[in-house]
């Protein structure tokens, strides 16, 4: 047996499981090994039963009593009861629709049960506990230690993942470690085996917290690796240098209809400076949505456009690339300036005869007016190209291009870099790169992430701006908040919902299913109860890209009064007829986040409302949302959940792609900087599996 043996080879895995393993991305022994916990409960402290008080979270060993099933009555369940009692005293322990417990556990055996105890009107009770039999096996392997959870889907238990894991773990004692000895020796961290072995198996909490110290080196180190390669990369090319032409720029700000804001000149300055270098620009734009980061762009590709250079913008969904494509050809009325768009179902160009007026025009293909833009690419004729991905493709080739701007794409990178400098029509040079994001990273953090990328902020929103009103709402008031939003819809405005996402978290082990809202079950009430004479619509991720394209659109024309969804719904996405953003569940969401989903109203000139909605009484999230409801600015939010948080959670990354941090989070400042001072001290060549590692890193990273 070897990492690469199929899991279906494993003592009790048959089709079934294996099917459901699969879903969960465990394919091989190596994949089951590197499926690790998401938390663990700490149940090494065992206690005496006459000691127990509510709330604690415990092991106790005892002897079973009595163990008997019956038909709960009410529930129509079936409901198993024992009585278990030590020394001290006596519990009632009981457990749900689980009848196969009474086959597993016999009156007169010591069995260790762990987890919470709750006082009820039978006194002290435990409800599913897990269990260890003491004549079963010399060490416990769910009780009366430091249990690890792991993130199951319906169908998988906590004990067959255990049974698993205990067949293979043993190979973690001869695993080779990808980061080398030399370097291990320079931060004291666990070996990767020993690590691994720890994170499924740890035997103290000390043990643990190492070998969650190595995985977040790991981590960190991977994306210190990274930034040093595309640093490297970027510090060897050379670009076009395009100097700053005063008067024209004037002219293109003075036909603007609004001054610029102070933070929006300062940004445009710095990367004016960045292009009139000969190495290219690497530029982190940085602004709360509707700060003005377009314009600021549009201005950049006005200077690079006056050089004979074309401009590149890349955005992430159809529906983003289109709206880029309205605006930039607004920005750019009357300035003679040929726009294409390039997504999978279209081609188009804007501003050139040829293009717009051929003799068959009528009766286009596709094929050919794809052809047809192509060309006009390849020979120059059009300068600002906007698209999704699609314009990656093979057959696209440019003239000249001197920019690439990159929208809400945190998955841009080298490889896709690579693609463009290698179509961008001169082998020696490296077009100038802009990226632009309303997630409010701090300075230190995207450093941190992005090694040393530039970063310009637009922090100060134009004026006028009026402030989206927001208000956690208590449940008593929901009723009040449907009103309301029915009023706005009345009046012509449109609502977006967010849910948290659809998520099956059912722990089969315990039977206590974790009720999450789903966008389903919101839809439907919505849809049925509430707004019933409503036009209500969703997306959520499990739609394919092009139905949830789809939805969008119909949403931006106005075909859709109430739009449910989980929070896919793409940052930079311009509805100015939304006034209203609701959201469930949100204490699951991270501030940042939150305050993503409330930019996405107040775009037009209507008086905009963010209403949060949450069942925790936890008082930390009240005064999480207490703190969003109060604060508009996303820096501050960001700032105050990366203090406590991971990135992953901040951002709702895991969903949106931007990166897999698990482990690691803005506290691990030591950590962080010990990760980058050898990145950048050592030579990656040297180091074949470190080289590798980080390739597939990237190779991850831009799976879409
Ligand atoms: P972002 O891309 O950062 O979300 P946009 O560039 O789309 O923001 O700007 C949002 C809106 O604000 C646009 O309608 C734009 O024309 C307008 N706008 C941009 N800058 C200013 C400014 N300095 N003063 C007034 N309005 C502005
Ligand atoms: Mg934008």
């Amino acid at each position: 047996m070897n990492l690469s043996t199929p899991i279906i080879q494993l003592h009790k895995v048959g089709k079934a499981l294996e099917g459901k393993l699969s879903r969960l991305g465990i394919h091989t022994v190596g994949d089951l090994l590197q499926y690790t916990p998401y938390r663990y409960e700490d149940y090494s402290n065992i206690a005496k039963i006459g000691e127990l008080a509510d709330g604690m979270q415990v092991t106790i060993l005892g002897n079973i009593d009595i163990i008997s099933s019956k038909r709960s009555p009410r529930k129509r369940t079936m409901l198993t009861e024992a009585v278990i009692s030590d020394d001290s005293g006596t519990i009632r322990i009981v457990w749900f629709s689980q009848p196969f417990i009474k086959k597993v556990l016999n009156a007169g055996e010591k069995v260790y049960f762990s987890g919470k105890v709750k006082d009820s009107m039978y006194g002290m009770q435990m409800i599913a506990p897990t269990y260890d039999k003491v004549k079963d096996k010399a060490e416990t392997g769910y009780t009366a230690r430091i249990v690890p959870l792991y993130p199951l889907t319906a169908g998988v238990t906590h004990k067959q993942i255990r049974a698993l894991l205990e067949q293979v773990i043993g190979l973690t004692e001869h695993m080779p470690d990808w980061i080398a000895d030399d370097v291990r020796d320079r931060v004291d961290i666990m070996p990767y085996g020993e690590a691994l072995r720890a994170i499924h198996f740890p035997k103290s909490d000390k043990e643990l917290a190492l070998a969650k110290k190595r995985f977040t080196f790991d981590e960190l180190f991977i994306l210190q690796l990274r930034a040093t390669r595309i640093r490297a990369m970027h510090r060897l090319s050379s670009a076009i240098q395009i100097p700053f032409q005063k008067e024209h720029i004037q002219s293109f700000v003075s036909s603007l209809p609004f001054e610029l804001t102070k933070d929006q000149k300062v940004a445009a300055w710095e990367i004016f400076q960045d292009l009139e270098k000969d190495i290219p620009m690497n530029r982190l734009l940085e602004g709360d949505v509707g700060s003005g980061k377009t314009v600021v762009a549009g201005m950049v590709a006005f200077q690079v456009l006056s050089h004979k250079q074309q401009v590149v913008i890349m955005a992430p969904t159809e529906i983003l690339a289109r709206q880029h494509f309205a605006s930039f050809q607004e920005l750019f009325a009357k300035k003679d300036i040929v726009i294409a768009l390039i997504v999978q179902s279209e081609y188009a160009a804007v501003g050139i005869e040829t293009i717009e007026t051929q003799p068959k025009a009528g009766k286009k293909t596709k094929a050919g007016k794809k052809r047809e833009v192509q060309d006009a690419i390849q020979k120059g004729t059009i300068d600002i190209i906007v698209g999704t991905h699609a314009l990656l493709s093979d057959n696209i080739q440019f003239k000249q291009l001197g920019l690439v701007i990159v929208d809400e794409q945190h998955r841009f990178g080298v490889g896709q870099r690579k693609i463009l400098k290698d179509k961008s029509g001169d082998p020696n040079t490296t077009p100038h790169f802009l990226s632009m994001t309303a997630t409010p990273i701090p300075r230190s953090f995207a450093l941190t992430v992005y090694g040393d990328l530039d970063i310009s902020i637009i922090k100060s929103m134009p004026a006028g701006r009026k402030e989206i009103k927001t208000r956690l709402v208590d449940p008593h008031n929901r009723d009040k908040a449907y009103d309301f939003i029915r009023k706005q819809i009345q009046a012509g405005r449109q609502v977006f919902v967010i849910c948290p996402l659809i998520q099956e978290n059912e722990d089969e082990e315990t039977g206590i299913a974790e009720e999450k809202k789903s966008v389903m079950a919101e839809y439907v009430k919505l849809s049925q109860d509430i707004f019933s004479d409503m036009r209500v619509s969703f997306v959520h991720g499990k739609l394919k890209a092009k139905e949830k394209d789809e939805t969008m659109q119909a949403f931006d024309r106005g075909e859709i009064d109430i739009l449910v969804s989980t929070s896919v719904v793409e940052v930079g996405v311009n509805i100015p007829n939304a006034s209203v953003m609701m959201i469930e569940g949100a204490d699951r969401f991270g501030l940042a986040q939150l305050h993503q989903f409330r930019g996405r109203v107040g775009r037009g000139d209507h008086q905009s409302y963010c209403f949060v909605f949450t069942d925790s009484d936890s008082e930390k999230a009240m005064e999480r949302l207490q703190l969003f409801e109060s604060t508009s600015d996303g820096f501050a939010l960001a700032e105050h959940d990366l203090a406590i948080r991971g990135p992953g959670d901040v951002y709702g990354l895991t969903q949106s792609g931007m990166m897999k941090l698990r482990y690691a989070s803005m506290q691990d400042v030591e950590i962080i900087q010990q990760a980058r001072e050898i990145a950048q001290d050592i030579d990656l060549e040297q180091y074949p599996e470190m080289r590798k590692r980080v390739a597939l890193f990237e190779e991850q990273v831009h799976l879409e």
